[in-house]
């Protein structure tokens, strides 16, 4: 890194500037041929604005196969321009991510977003088979664990002679556009387990409108997450913003009256791009007055749109932002709001939303437990009394599986558990069980990521990402409100799961503490 280019980590963590990154989503197909070139190119341009603090490269983003992140990485290091490299859970096993690390730091690269990845939608002879061995926060704690010299050898296997390593400096996205309660507040639990899982800053996803963004920061100090958080500003077209709308990228939001307004201004002789980029322009101004710690450009932008977006941000008086907030409401109508809003500003408040609070109070939490499914309640009267490890019931149970192991019983006890679980829960015997933390509903059948630590960002309107099925978070958060668990649902350690348990009984696991509840998961 050129002394007069500081990177990221070193602007975030040592000065209060207001730092710009860019995005670029790489090509699809070898770097030499012609859009490769043509990309690298513009991408170079960049280099030379003092003010972007790191070229952040996405990874197959959208679930496309496309050219590999760490390959560009090299190319800008090398010029002194400081990046982040995408690194995503969809196409690689814990190991392949764990020599991805090791990859990483031989090519200089300090920076890196976790994320589980969209996933695949196409591939050679047929659609390409997700790994999401781990998820985004299982990423973020191996990650984390090189960076303190963990089981895995410690930061590029360094040796005792050697002085320590800075490590990663990780990223984290987090998406604060759901339209449902049921959606947006776990994402919001999500990135707290996330910052305990080691990130160090975070990026949300898209969406224009700066209530949300308000209440993001508002939520993140109630919780006191102390990382630097950077504002997405997308540089909209109208061919964009119909494929946001559609929800054809996950996370992505563009509600009809957006949509509305960039069909109108695309009719321009300019197409638009003038409205678009004053737009993007103004989201700037807004996201520093918030207290955001920096802007995250993305649309694959040539130089000189990320220099008229950064000065048209730039010229706007201090306080201009505040009167742009209430330019920039673009909120899909209904979505649900986690604090009061402000008249005065258009933005929030520090308290909760009136309507909000009231499901809080014992009287509603009553009301919503007597309306809960029977068997939902059987599932939680069998954990309380047999699976809840410390109870007379877990014990005895641990003493029997003991006992019926030695005898060398087993497997037919094995076979009777799946004929339970199977049709009850459609079980995929994994053998490291999660019933009990994802409101009795199994993240290996349900989930198409297997999402053990929370939510994906993909949702739209509760329905997944990949199948036409309510999220199996979006479930389980309203399965565990009326018990007014709802909150704590991902107060603990990221649960990993363990393969070597595989095709074994999780009952057995259970009682015997072979499974990840006895590495310190409550
Ligand atoms: S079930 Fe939820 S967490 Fe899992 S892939 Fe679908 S949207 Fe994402």
């Amino acid at each position: 890194m050129s002394a007069t280019k500081p990177g990221l980590r070193e602007r975030l963590a040592t000065s209060d500037e207001f730092v710009a990154v860019t995005e670029l989503v790489p090509w699809r197909g070898p770097v030499a041929d012609k859009a490769g070139r043509a990309g690298l190119a513009a991408a170079h341009a960049l280099v030379d604005d003092p003010r972007i603090a790191a070229i952040s490269i996405t990874d197959n983003a959208g679930g496309h196969a496309m050219a590999r992140p760490t390959l560009l990485a090299e190319e800008f290091l090398a010029r002194g321009q400081d990046v982040i490299v995408h690194v995503a859970c969809r196409d690689r096993s814990r190991n392949g991510l764990l020599s991805l690390a090791w990859e990483l730091e031989r090519r200089g690269v300090q920076n890196v977003l976790a994320v589980s990845g969209d996933h695949p939608v196409e591939g050679f002879e047929g659609l390409s088979r997700p790994v999401f061995d781990v998820d985004s926060v299982g990423l973020l704690a191996l990650y984390r664990d090189l960076v303190d010299g963990g089981s895995n050898g410690g930061s590029t296997g360094a040796s005792a002679a050697d002085p320590p390593q800075p490590g990663f400096y990780l990223g984290c996205a987090v998406s604060p556009f759901k339209r449902l309660e049921a959606e947006l507040v776990p994402q919001y639990l999500k990135l707290a387990l996330k910052v305990r899982a080691g990130a160090d800053f975070v990026i949300p996803q898209l969406g224009y409108d700066a209530r949300a963004w308000d209440e993001l920061l508002r939520w993140m100090r109630r919780a006191d997450l102390r990382i630097p958080a950077l504002a997405n500003v997308y540089v909209l077209s109208r061919t964009v913003a119909r494929l946001f709308n559609a929800n054809r990228i996950p996370g992505c939001v563009v509600s009809d009256e957006l949509l509305a307004v960039a069909e109108r201004e695309a009719a321009a002789a300019d197409k638009g791009r003038a409205f678009f980029l004053d737009l993007a322009a103004r989201q700037v101004a807004i996201a520093r007055g918030l207290g955001f710690r920096g802007v995250y450009l993305a649309g694959n932008l040539p130089a000189a749109d990320v220099a008229r977006v950064l000065d048209t941000a730039a010229s706007y008086a201090p306080d201009d932002w505040r009167a742009l907030a209430r330019e920039i409401a673009y909120a899909p109508k209904g979505s649900f709001r986690l604090f009061a809003g402000d008249p005065a500003t258009g933005l929030a408040t520090d308290e909760l939303a009136p309507g909000y609070a009231r499901t809080l109070t014992p009287r509603a939490r009553g009301r919503a437990r007597r309306r809960a499914s029977p068997w939902y309640k059987a599932n939680r009267l069998a954990h309380r009394v047999v699976f809840a490890p410390g109870t007379p019931g877990f014990r005895a149970a641990g003493r029997v599986y003991e006992r019926l192991e030695r005898a060398h019983l087993g497997r037919p006890l094995h076979v009777l558990e799946q004929a339970v679980k199977v049709p009850l829960y459609d079980c995929r015997d994994c053998g490291d069980c999660s019933l009990p933390d994802v409101a009795y509903l199994c993240p290996e059948s349900q989930c198409p990521k297997g999402e053990r630590n929370g939510p994906c960002g993909g949702s739209h309107d509760g329905i997944c990402e990949v199948l036409p099925r309510r999220c199996v978070w979006v479930r389980a958060y309203e399965r565990l409100k009326p018990y007014g668990e709802e909150l704590a649902m991902l107060e603990r350690q990221p649960v990993i799961v363990d393969n070597r348990l595989r095709r074994t009984s999780a009952w057995a696991n259970t009682f015997l503490e072979r499974d990840h509840f006895a590495k310190g998961t409550p």
